[in-house]
């Protein structure tokens, strides 16, 4: 076999490496994100009994579901924002950009502090301080802490009194940052999108989304587990179905780490 090949699957089978899932579940109560009722909504995850081990199919168990392709723990295509309406939609992506070093930005404290904390250019400074530049082909994965409020749909949506989700997200200047000056993948957070909850009022609108898919990159949401990833040294891969003409998918998120 060949070398880096061998010392790979030694890692994983015991030798070095472990083997996060850095994703959420999907069931019907899988937080989606709600819209204001002018536009388009997308149903939540829905699970259907095919059969299961009975008169319908005695010898086997399968389901179908009904989904939003921007559900749970999922993958936005450059294609899912009108900025990058020319770039890839989710099929045509290279599965090669859907691997890439795990750059995870710490943001908890602030987070419990203001919930409408931005990333912002100054942690992607002070992550680069610590360990080099980001690396080109990067997940930028924003450590929020937002993930332990998965199970809880109130605390997730965090609506304030004004009625709005007040929910942290990545900054119109880092999404400028990391797709002017630096070559990364795209970005990951353990919210219900990539932008604030407030990012709608935003100047422009869902400025993460419109920059970064403009940019031809990506974005990874509902992410969990990143309390187990290190700030750097991580590998993440982020494998969304091959649907034709898809704007995004539900994805299974794995990181490979020391240790
Ligand atoms: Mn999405």
């Amino acid at each position: 076999m060949n070398d880096t090949i061998e010392s790979l699957m030694q890692g994983i089978r015991g030798g070095g490496l472990r083997v996060i899932d850095l994703t959420q579940p999907l069931n019907s109560n899988t937080p989606i994100i709600e819209l204001p009722p002018q536009w388009g909504q997308t149903p939540g995850f829905t699970l259907k009994e095919i059969s299961r081990y009975d008169e319908r199919g005695p010898f086997w168990y399968w389901n179908s579901f009904e989904t939003g392709e921007h559900t749970g723990t999922h993958l936005d295509a450059p294609a899912h924002w009108a900025t990058g309406r020319d770039k890839s939609t989710v099929d045509r992506i290279p599965v090669s950009s859907f691997i890439g070093p795990g750059v995870v930005v710490e943001m908890r404290e602030e987070c419990r502090a203001n919930p409408d904390a931005l990333l912002t250019p100054d942690h992607l400074h002070r992550w680069e301080s610590r360990y080099g530049e980001i690396p080109a082909g990067a997940w930028v994965l924003a450590r929020t802490g937002w993930g332990d409020r998965f199970s809880d749909a109130a605390a997730y949506k965090n609506a304030g009194e004004d009625g709005m989700p007040h929910v942290p997200g990545i900054s119109k200047e880092a999404a400028e940052l990391l797709t002017g000056q630096r070559d990364v993948l795209g970005v990951g957070v353990e919210t219900v999108g990539t932008d604030a909850g407030m990012a709608g009022t935003f100047d422009p609108p869902f400025p993460n989304h419109n920059i970064m898919h403009g940019a031809g990159r990506m974005g990874l949401t509902s992410l969990a587990n990143l309390d187990q990833l290190p700030e750097a040294g991580s590998v993440v891969i982020a494998l969304p179905l091959k649907i034709e003409d898809g704007s995004g998918s539900p994805a299974r998120v794995i990181a490979l780490v020391a240790g």
